[in-house]
């Protein structure tokens, strides 16, 4: 389960959301293995967050919400993988929609991007969706497939097994329209056929599948009981500590 926070908390709110839900999924007893935790806030909260996580020995994990496709240079304003690494970041969002949408992110530069948080050992939550024309229009399958496909470029089998895919309509995102279970369970099972195609069935199989858009508490069983929906990219919801920590624990 991934908290998206997008552009919201300084590191002084970050650091009491972090430490408030480590506090509620431990009352919870909350099993990590079973359900791993991970938020994603602005890399200006990342190192604070790191000193939280490592002091109190938290079991969340943290993500960035963009990596940068070059390891150093002129680049002014990017944020390297390696830097990113240092901070003990374990997952970095890459191709966001409101990135595709806001900044002209497109298939090749998140290809980069994915390779460049492989290089320094951080997964990437590759974002991948189409927009309500495209569904309107049914061409939501291809298009999401081809996101899948230009994000995966190039990689070694095992460089894809670290890979997780987050599926999210555009339409659905901080819309509280939500995709049906159904409709998320149609993509995720079209997107592991594609990896079992391009890759193969141990790299399928394996792969986590999220679904994200308007995930609540009071939604996230119905999609989580679906054969190929493995976890939620969750972003409104994840800033509030009741919604996070039930979807946590939707079990
Ligand atoms: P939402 O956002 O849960 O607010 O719809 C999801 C996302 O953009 O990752």
């Amino acid at each position: 389960m991934v908290g998206n926070w997008k552009l919201n908390l300084d590191h002084l709110q970050a650091i009491d959301l972090v430490q408030k839900l480590a506090w509620t999924l431990a009352d919870a007893k909350h099993d990590y293995d079973l359900t791993e935790v991970v938020v994603a806030p602005s890399f200006t909260s990342l190192r604070s967050v790191q000193t939280l996580v490592d002091g109190d020995k938290l079991s969340i994990r943290y993500a960035s919400q963009d990596v940068s496709s070059h390891s150093s240079g002129a680049y002014t304003g990017e944020v390297s993988a390696e830097q990113l690494a240092k901070l003990g970041v374990s997952y970095a969002i890459i191709g966001h929609s409101e990135r595709r949408q806001y900044h002209g992110e497109a298939e090749e530069l998140i290809n980069a991007k994915v390779a460049a948080a492989l290089g320094a050992g951080i997964a990437p939550i590759v974002c991948v969706g189409e927009s309500l024309e495209v569904r309107h229009a049914k061409g939501h399958v291809p298009l999401t497939l081809g996101h899948v496909d230009g994000a995966l470029a190039g990689l070694t089998s095992e460089q894809a097994s670290q890979v997780v895919i987050a599926y999210e309509p555009v339409w659905a995102i901080g819309t509280g329209e939500v995709a049906t279970p159904e409709d998320a369970q149609e993509m995720a099972e079209a997107i592991r056929a594609r990896i079992a195609e391009t890759f193969d069935s141990g790299v399928a199989n394996g792969m986590r599948i999220l679904y994200g858009g308007s995930v609540k508490a009071d939604n996230v069983a119905a999609i989580m009981a679906k054969p190929d929906v493995d976890g939620a990219l969750v972003g409104g919801a994840s800033l509030v500590l009741d919604q996070f920590s039930a979807i946590a624990r939707f079990r």
